[in-house]
């Protein structure tokens, strides 16, 4: 029988950041963003270091997800990521601290190993400022 929604996990090595049932799941994968929608075939994608978004009933619920996979089988979404985070959860002030020492480190940085560091680290600050900023 058709299902009408998505079980949708958000999972880190830390915590379950998010289960519940929703109406659709947008993510960004490496090669471009998708969406799901109840009754979707069996998916898998890498996720880039962005956003992701959960729709319920209108309500819309935005995260950062930092990297990682989505997987889609049977009605079940689920995000294993290394760091995650609510919309609602992000301190703001951190992610532009971090995103301000990220771009000195870049500025100062003197192998290829300090520039993917630092670029590394703007990414996750980037990627927690626009989930915190449609919340
Ligand atoms: P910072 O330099 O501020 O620690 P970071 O990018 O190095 O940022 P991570 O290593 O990705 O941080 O994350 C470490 C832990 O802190 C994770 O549990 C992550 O969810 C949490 N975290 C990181 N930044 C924020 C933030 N701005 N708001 C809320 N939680 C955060």
């Amino acid at each position: 029988m058709a299902e009408k929604t998505i079980h949708l996990k958000i999972i880190t090595p830390e915590k379950i950041v998010f289960e519940d049932d929703v109406d659709a799941v947008y993510a960004q994968g490496k090669d471009g963003s998708f969406g799901v929608l109840p009754n979707h075939i069996p998916f898998m994608s890498s996720l880039a270091v962005d956003t992701a978004k959960a729709e319920k009933n209108g309500e819309v619920f935005n995260f950062s997800i930092i990297g990682g996979t989505f997987q889609f089988k049977n009605n079940e979404a689920i995000i294993l990521s290394e760091a995650a985070e609510c919309g609602n959860d992000i301190d703001t002030t951190r992610a532009q601290l971090a995103k301000e020492r990220a771009e000195a480190m870049l500025s100062n940085a003197e192998t290829k190993r300090d520039i993917k560091l630092a670029n590394a680290a703007i990414a996750r600050a980037m990627a927690r400022l626009k989930a915190a900023s449609k919340r």
